[in-house]
Parts: structure tokens; C-alpha cells; sequence
């Protein structure tokens, strides 16, 4: 297993854990855009939104679900924050192990271009 996010899971390498259930594990980003800058992931190994089955609705909706908790126990939910999934090489995605960003706690600027 080389999956760095399920080597998190598995508690092979420390995280800051915010949150954990049976299907998914939240913890802080190593590397913060913002404030809040949490990672929602699903325990099972799915490497990105391309790989979305039909029957993977309800686990993504409940991503979402946790993500808002999350921003309202984090006192970022008034204000507004961001959720978002890089998919791919053109989408940004650097880790093969869909996830979830929770970006938070200041004013964000727009900054989605054509490189
Ligand atoms: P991506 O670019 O794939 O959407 O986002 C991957 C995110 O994972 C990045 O924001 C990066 O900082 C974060 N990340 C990469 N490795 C680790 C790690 O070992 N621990 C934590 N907590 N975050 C990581
Ligand atoms: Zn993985």
C-alpha cells in the first residue's frame, strides 16, 4: 500500500484528525491555503471523481454532509468557505485518494484559470 492518504487511515502516519466514522476520515492539510483547510476522505480507496460509481452517491453526499459540520464546528460557517475536488492532472489533483477540501476562515480570492 504506497496511498499516502490511506497510510493516514490506516494510522501508519500521523494527522491531525477532526473527524472519524466508519466510511470517512477528516483531518487538517499538512500544507493550509487558509485557516481552516481540512481534507474529507473516504476510508475506502477511490483515486479520484472519474472513478464515482452510481452506488458511491450516498458516500459522496455524506462527504459533503461532514464537510459542513465540520466548517460549522470550526466557526467558519457564517462566513462562507469553499469545497473542492481536483480531479486529475489538469484539475490540480496531487494525491490519487479522492478527498474533500474544506477551505476556510478568511475571505478567499477566486483564482481558477487556464494555467
Ligand atoms: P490535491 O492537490 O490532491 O487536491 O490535494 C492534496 C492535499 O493533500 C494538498 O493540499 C496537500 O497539502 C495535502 N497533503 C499531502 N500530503 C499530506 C500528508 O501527508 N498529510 C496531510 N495532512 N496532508 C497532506
Ligand atoms: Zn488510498
Amino acid at each position: 500500500m504506497s496511498c499516502i492518504f490511506c497510510k493516514i487511515i490506516a494510522k501508519e502516519i500521523p494527522a491531525e484528525i477532526i473527524y472519524e466514522d466508519e466510511d470517512i476520515l477528516a483531518f487538517r492539510d499538512i500544507n493550509p491555503l487558509a485557516p481552516v483547510h481540512v481534507l474529507v476522505v473516504p476510508k475506502r480507496h477511490v483515486e479520484s471523481i472519474n472513478d464515482l460509481k452510481e452506488k458511491d452517491a450516498e458516500l459522496v453526499g455524506k462527504m459533503i454532509i461532514i464537510a459542513k459540520k465540520i466548517a460549522t464546528d470550526l466557526q467558519t460557517s457564517q462566513n462562507g468557505y469553499k469545497l473542492l475536488f481536483r480531479t486529475g492532472e489538469w484539475g490540480g489533483q496531487e494525491v490519487p485518494h479522492i478527498h474533500l477540501h474544506l477551505i476556510g476562515g478568511a475571505r478567499l480570492a477566486e483564482e481558477i484559470h487556464p494555467a
